[in-house]
């Protein structure tokens, strides 16, 4: 293991009854990376997230977060790490700086030199952008604000380690812009690790240094968007008609085939569409041949 590996998962195995949902999980993630967790409903992405933050025990296999098994690893390994749930429902009448001060209370005995302490409620408040909403009750607030509060209340403890689960679920395209320039900043700043889920495949392709895809229970690529795509598609989609018929082929050289298209075929071709794929028809491409290979 390298020295500034976060997180290393090795031949994960969970099995619900009689039913294998992982089955030889595998990954890595480096400090100061965020890697983006993708695959489709029932994969098992939230199973693997919540073993790596302890919430759940796994069936088999080596899991290793800051160093700690997450299944045995006490609160002040907790500290270290962040977790954006859900909405907080439950604490509709408290304002957004009621809880965040309270959360910091948690923290404040795990205090890492190295780190600082907590962070202060008003430069959370500023950092998220909740300004002039810190002190009217949450149940109050938008659901964009909400998730807003979700990331603060995550981020409180300057965690070295941040899981997000589908964290611009419900925001419009400015929100969304904020919260991914929010991350960058935690990355660039702090050095803060950054596990994230999201069927939003722009927010992963834009914003993650490397994705990981979750089908058929193990993960069936790891790696750069672009190298994913150009592994799994070729480099474009060259689409044409010739004599009322379609056809479609992928390649690594457009031009070169295009070329070799008009020198065959000339005149005859018509409706030519030339197109670089992108990670969503690498994902789903992926998708269908392990999930139709694991059934
Ligand atoms: P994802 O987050 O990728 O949608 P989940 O990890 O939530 O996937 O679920 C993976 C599979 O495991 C699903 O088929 C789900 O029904 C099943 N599952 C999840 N949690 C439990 C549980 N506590 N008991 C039994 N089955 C579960």
């Amino acid at each position: 293991m390298r020295a500034d590996t976060t997180v290393s998962v090795r031949d994960l195995y969970m099995r619900y009854g009689t039913d294998d949902v992982l089955r030889g999980v595998g990954f890595e993630v480096r400090r100061g990376e965020i890697v983006c967790l993708l695959g489709p409903n029932g994969a098992g992405k939230t199973t693997t997230v919540e073993i790596l933050e302890g919430f759940r025990e796994r069936s088999a296999g080596d899991v290793k977060v800051l160093g700690a098994d997450p299944s045995t690893a006490g609160e002040e390994w907790r500290a270290r790490i962040g977790v954006v749930l859900q909405s907080w429902r439950d604490h509709g009448r408290w304002t957004p700086r009621m809880l965040l001060r309270h959360l910091g209370r948690y923290y404040a005995p795990y205090a890492d030199p190295g780190r600082g302490r907590a962070r202060d409620v008003d430069e959370l408040i500023g950092m998220v952008g909740l300004d002039g909403r810190a002190d009217r009750p949450i149940r109050l607030l938008s659901g964009g604000q909400r998730r807003r509060l979700d990331v603060a209340a995550g981020i409180v403890g300057r965690p070295e380690l941040l899981f997000l689960d589908e964290p611009t679920a419900g925001l419009d395209p400015l929100a969304r812009r904020e919260f991914h320039d929010l991350v960058r900043r935690l990355v660039a700043e702090e050095a803060t690790t950054i596990l994230l889920t999201t069927h939003d495949l722009d927010e992963a392709a834009g914003l993650a240094d490397r994705i990981l895809v979750l089908a058929g229970g193990r993960i069936v690529a790891d790696g750069v968007a672009d190298d994913l795509v150009r592994r799994t598609i070729g480099v474009a989609l060259v689409r044409w008609s010739r004599g009322g018929e379609h056809f479609a082929r992928t390649t690594p050289d457009a031009a070169a085939f295009v070329r070799g298209l008009f020198a065959r075929h000339g005149e005859e071709i018509t409706d030519l569409d030339v197109r670089r794929p992108g990670l969503e028809d690498a994902y789903l491409a992926l998708v269908r041949q392990h999930e139709e290979g694991a059934v």
